[in-house]
């Protein structure tokens, strides 16, 4: 079979292949054999043309008529929810997703596109009467320029999605870096959008390594403004770099997020909301639980019941419908997750069931999830995210010395709490530090018209999804007229 080679998209068409050039595989975590596709990668040169091209493409654009906008956008949500299969089934392939939650992440793409096509007909302005006489004030918003997106590969679709559709609708320029583990994805949707009418070199998207093409997005002095998920490491360079830039940026980093189970919590509902928060999606997801918090009365119960369900999970091909847990992402990731294990182990911390490689021939990166209790603390399990499907439990008495720990972190993401309580829920939802809180429902699991985001070390500047991300995407303007 001959594997294709694409590459990244700038100044409205694809580059041309030339031979020689550096080629990135995509493979398969279920069975890394198997390139998916093959990609060349951009430089440095490339890059600065993306840029150059969004630049010379952004006054044009950001006067364009907001039917032309609203109309490419919902071109491009109309065909990823029409081939919401072949997307998913790419995606399961590249990512290791499995298909049910692949097709899920492809209809909130495709939604995002169509929630920003609307968006972009909703007229945004404030009136004000001057304190001086025959004065009038008009407040409104201007687009922010040229943006750069870099996108982490753990939702290879969707995230891509949730900043490309808003950058375009409030009329700024894209330049797209997508992750390396995660390319197909990412070029089908520029594949897509390069079909919508867009003109030339308003959408741009770059195929290659953070540390040169990344870099150079990010100081280059042609960028407004940047758009970033990923780690907290890359995220803080970012924002340095950004700083001595005088740009603007919103940062999505990590999370280690709490879920609190309380005595008075329904027994199955708080496994189910454990189990999906923590192990779904092979646990690869900024806003999974990794740190179970339960109360004592319920303790030994939920522990029993958990790790019952947890070993009943079936691991294996992303692509078979009876699969659970997909693979972890590649060979580094699972190194990650087993190191974690080990030092779980080696603090005290006792593995109740998974943790381990699943060998197979395939090579697939099978890992079992993974339960450990009598954690305390201080320990790295309980404290670093981990990004891999394995959780902590921690023991506590009540509900006060729950909250405390819930908040002993220095992330802010999602936090979840399961209880029959109102009074405990409604406090959890007043007070807990993180920016999206969650009762009796999974941590992770979010809508895609209502803001997305955390505090801390989790997020940096203003919201992303649904009209709150205007406030990024554009900048202010006061204008006084006298009459
Ligand atoms: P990462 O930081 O390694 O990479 C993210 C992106 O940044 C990639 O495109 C990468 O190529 C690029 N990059 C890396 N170094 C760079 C540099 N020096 N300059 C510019 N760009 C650079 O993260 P990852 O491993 O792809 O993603 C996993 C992380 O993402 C986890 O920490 C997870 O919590 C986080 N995440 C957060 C959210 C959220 O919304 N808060 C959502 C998904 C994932």
């Amino acid at each position: 079979m001959t594997i294709a080679i694409k590459s990244s998209f700038v100044d409205g068409a694809f580059v041309d292949l030339d031979s020689g050039a550096d080629i990135l595989e995509n493979r398969n975590p279920s069975n890394p054999g198997e390139v998916v596709e093959c990609f060349v990668r951009a430089d440095q040169h490339l890059t600065e043309q993306a840029i150059s091209a969004a630049r010379r493409a952004q006054p044009a654009w950001a006067r364009s008529n907001p039917q032309h906008r609203a109309d490419a956008l919902d071109f491009i949500g109309t065909e990823i929810l029409s081939r919401r299969e072949e997307l998913a089934a790419l995606l399961a392939r590249e990512e290791g997703k499995i298909v049910r939650e692949a097709l899920g992440e492809v209809d909130r793409a495709g939604r995002s596109f169509k929630f920003y096509a609307q968006e972009a007909l909703r007229a945004e302005g404030e009136k004000y009467q001057s304190v001086r006489q025959d004065v009038g004030i008009d407040v409104f918003t201007q687009p922010l320029g040229v943006i750069g997106i870099i996108a982490p590969w753990n939702f290879p679709i969707a995230i891509p999605a949730w900043k490309i559709a808003p950058a375009l609708c409030y009329g700024n320029c894209v330049v797209f870096k997508p992750a390396e583990l995660v390319p197909s994805s990412a070029w089908a949707l520029a594949e897509i959008i390069s079909r919508s009418g867009l003109p030339g070199g308003v959408f741009n998207m770059l195929i290659g390594p953070g540390r040169s093409v990344g870099d150079t997005i990010i100081r280059s002095p042609e960028i407004d403004g940047i758009s970033f998920t990923g780690s907290e490491n890359t995220g803080r360079q970012i924002a340095k770099l950004a700083a001595d830039g005088m740009k603007k940026v919103q940062l999505e980093m990590g999370g280690k997020n709490p879920l609190i189970v309380l005595d008075d919590a329904d027994l199955e509902q708080a496994v189910d909301v454990a189990l999906n928060g923590s192990f779904f999606s092979t646990g690869q997801r900024c806003t999974a639980s990794s740190r179970v918090i339960v109360t004592e009365g319920i303790h030994d119960a939920f522990v029993t019941r958990l790790a019952k369900r947890t070993r009943a999970l079936k691991v294996g091909d992303a692509l078979q419908d009876t699969t659970d847990i997909g693979p972890v992402v590649d060979g580094r990731q699972l190194e990650q997750n087993l190191s974690y294990v080990a030092s779980g182990r080696e603090q005290g911390a006792k593995l109740v069931c998974g943790g381990e490689r699943i060998e197979n021939e395939a090579g697939a990166y099978f890992f079992k999830p993974a339960l450990f209790t009598e954690v305390t603390p201080e320990m790295r399990i309980y404290r670093e995210e981990i990004f891999g499907p394995v959780l902590s439990v921690l023991k506590v008495r009540d509900y006060d010395e729950a909250f405390a720990a819930a908040e002993d972190t220095a992330f802010g993401l999602s936090a979840g709490i399961v209880t029959t309580c109102l009074r405990h829920a409604e406090h959890f939802k007043r007070n807990s530090s993180a920016g999206m809180v969650m009762v009796n429902l999974p941590t992770a699991g979010v809508d895609y018209h209502v803001p997305f985001g955390g505090n801390g070390a989790s997020s940096l500047g203003a919201r992303e999804q649904g009209t709150h991300a205007r406030q990024f995407f554009t900048r202010v303007k006061t204008t006084y007229q006298l009459a």
